[in-house]
């Protein structure tokens, strides 16, 4: 019977950043991961028909974040600035955009107000009823809905406020793709010693203080002194889910503590066209465009800019993309080339003659991670708090849903991974 110091279970950003650290400490280390590949919701592909690496998962790094930035330049990975202009579709005509959010600062204004925290559809329906504020409750439920993928009636309005308040205006993208940043932390793991099981799924942990014993869907038990969790939220709660884990004995604290943190689903679709149609063709034009909303099936799409390949992405998140649950791809692909065929006023026709290539993920299809990322409720922190208390030094449990903050993203989940790593060697 082989037996580690340390299980990590997932080889997602916070799994591997985790393992990097105590394998470096000298630590026997074995991470298992249920599919069969590492990344988790990095995903990038290079896939027939497209000219580049695409990105069905994680794609933007939101600001100058240290963690990302400082693996990006020790693996020598380039990332560059995005380009382009905000667009939308408004009383059918294209035209450009100021900001994500109509009146930002009144919105600033009453959030800086708050002494507790509301809902955002409270927060919307007690301070923003007037008719005149018709245009600003749209945006914002479209910005809750479409980049943090949140239910308004459960995201936390403070949590809005201090994401605004670190809020940077750059993204950048990372030449060749996120996984290049991935594959580098796998890279070191494995130079460090660390085993890596692919195809590995964790049904249960038997645990008592300082060792437990990890049992994959095969029935292989796997055994150490500490394990690290960093499975996404739905994973822990309980439900019955094929990827779901269980523990002996029981945690219910840390499975009602995993339903209190909200988690989002997203539906991305890449397509590659012969030719950029929206900046040069005799329909509709948004010349530049970065980024396009509109009230369209498939509401918000994007170009590559500063890179001219003609490639636009669709999203649909929050709880219009559970409306697309169990659709296939070809209903979702005939979904976006008619929200773009009415967004540019062109023939889907002729569309359809300019599609190169297809990409569909419905992150909520996919079994091992049930949805997108997390979001903050108003029972977020305290939630957040419970998971990040290891259960009698032995389960410690990290991913991007408990990063305090940048969730929702790969830094987040690094830094979670990070965190965790360091408090455990603190200890061992
Ligand atoms: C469509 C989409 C777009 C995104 N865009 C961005 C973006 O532009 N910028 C950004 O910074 N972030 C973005 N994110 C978020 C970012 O991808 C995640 O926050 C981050 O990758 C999560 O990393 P993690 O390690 O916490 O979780 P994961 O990457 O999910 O890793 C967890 C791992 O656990 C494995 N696992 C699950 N169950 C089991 C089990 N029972 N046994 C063993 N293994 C298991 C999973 O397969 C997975 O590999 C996006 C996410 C999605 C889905």
């Amino acid at each position: 019977m082989e037996k580690f110091d340390i299980i990590i279970i997932g080889a997602g950003a916070a799994g591997l950043m985790a393992a990097k650290i105590v394998s470096r400490a000298k630590k026997k280390v074995c991470i298992l991961e249920a599919r069969n590949r590492i990344g988790g919701r990095v995903h990038t592909l290079i896939k027939n028909g497209f000219s580049k690496p695409v990105e069905a998962g994680a794609e933007f790094i939101h600001g100058k974040l240290p963690v990302t930035i400082s693996l990006l330049k020790e693996a020598g990975i380039k990332y560059y600035e995005t380009d382009g202009e905000l667009w939308q579709l408004k009383n059918d005509k294209l035209l450009r955009r100021n900001d994500f959010i109509e009146h930002a600062d009144q919105l600033m204004k009453k959030l800086n107000e708050l002494n507790h925290d509301i809902s955002i559809a409270e927060l919307m329906n007690t301070y923003f009823k007037d008719e005149k504020y018709s245009g600003m409750k749209k945006s914002l439920q479209q910005y809750m809905e479409g980049y943090d993928a949140a239910d308004i009636s459960y995201a936390s309005s403070l949590a809005l406020k201090k994401d605004w308040q670190k809020e940077d205006d750059e993204q950048y993208r990372i030449e060749g793709g996120y996984q290049l940043l991935l594959d580098h932390l796998k890279n070191t793991c494995l130079q460090n010693g660390c085993s890596i099981h692919l195809s590995t799924i964790v049904k249960k942990i038997n645990w008592k203080d300082d060792y437990a014993e990890v049992i994959t869907k095969d029935n292989n038990s796997f055994f150490s002194n500490k394990v690290i969790i960093t499975v996404p939220l739905p994973f822990l709660t309980g439900e019955e889910i094929d990827a779901g884990i269980s523990f002996e004995s029981s945690l219910p604290t840390v499975s009602e503590a995993a339903k209190q943190i909200g988690y989002g689903s997203v539906i991305k679709i890449v397509l590659e066209f012969t030719h950029a149609f929206w900046e040069t063709g005799e329909y509709r034009r948004a010349k530049n465009m970065f980024f396009l909303f509109s009230d369209e099936k498939i509401p918000t799409w994007w170009s590559q800019l500063p890179d001219k390949t003609p490639i636009l992405t669709g999203w649909l998140a929050g709880p219009k993309a559970n409306a697309l649950a169990n659709e296939d791809d070809d209903f979702i692909l005939q979904q976006a080339l008619l929200s773009l065929s009415s967004i540019f006023a062109i023939d889907i026709k002729i569309l359809r003659q300019f599609l190169k290539a297809s990409l569909i993920h419905d992150w909520m299809a996919d079994p091992f991670s049930k949805g997108a990322y997390s979001y903050n409720t108003i029972a977020s922190a305290a939630a957040k708090k419970i998971l990040a208390t290891p259960v009698a030094n032995t389960l410690f449990f990290a991913g991007e849903a408990l990063d305090d903050n940048s969730n929702a993203t790969v830094e987040g989940a690094l830094n979670s991974g990070k965190d965790v790593a360091e408090k455990m060697l603190n200890i061992l």
